[in-house]
């Protein structure tokens, strides 16, 4: 049974949220050796079935770290670098409009993706407030795409992707995972 704390006054880190005699630390919560204390802006719950109190973090805005793996659309193409639009962090949604940078040095004669692309990419770093990512590992690129010309679907041809409607072919930097149905839904929006 999950109960709702009564109070709608959100908790702040360090606030007391229980006793650790009655509750256990759940997510976002620390145990200072005689309370259950918030670590988080946030607003409690308590699961007495389990005894565990957690804390649901408030307004937590997107932050992508080093390493976190990120999926999304591509909103820019510029000459040597492009920009996604973060829709997932490790897998979980995000609506916060956070954008990453990939570089694409070297690669000004090859098609890495296209704008509207979805693609996975591994967070570098975080310089300067500008999220850097790559897409040069074999899992990370391209996961869905469409042709080009036509827009109907296309196929993995080694590094290429070819049109089943009007066969034209262009390079994309694929995803081993490129053409998993999964990701077909990332495109319904
Ligand atoms: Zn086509």
């Amino acid at each position: 049974m999950q109960i709702k704390a009564l109070s709608q006054k959100p908790t702040l880190p360090g606030d007391k949220i229980a006793i650790i005699e009655e509750f256990e630390m759940g997510d976002n919560t620390f145990d200072d050796g005689q309370s259950i204390r918030s670590l988080v802006v946030g607003t409690p719950e308590f699961d007495k079935t389990n005894r565990i109190a957690k804390i649901n973090e408030m307004r937590r805005p997107a932050v992508a770290k080093s390493g976190d793996v990120i999926t999304g659309n591509i909103s820019a193409l510029m000459n040597n670098m492009f920009a996604i639009n973060i829709l997932y962090i490790n897998g979980k949604p995000t609506h916060s409009g956070l954008e990453c940078i990939c570089q694409a040095r070297g690669a000004k004669k090859r098609i890495l993706v296209r704008v509207g692309d979805i693609v996975t990419a591994k967070i570098l770093n975080l310089l300067n407030g500008v999220v850097h990512a790559t897409i040069s590992e074999p899992e990370l690129g391209v996961l869905f795409t469409q042709c080009n010309k036509c827009g109907a679907k296309v196929i993995a041809m080694g590094s290429n992707i070819k049109c089943i409607d009007c066969g034209y072919i262009e390079e994309r930097k694929l995803s081993t995972r490129f053409g998993n149905s999964d990701f077909i839904k990332f495109n319904s929006n």
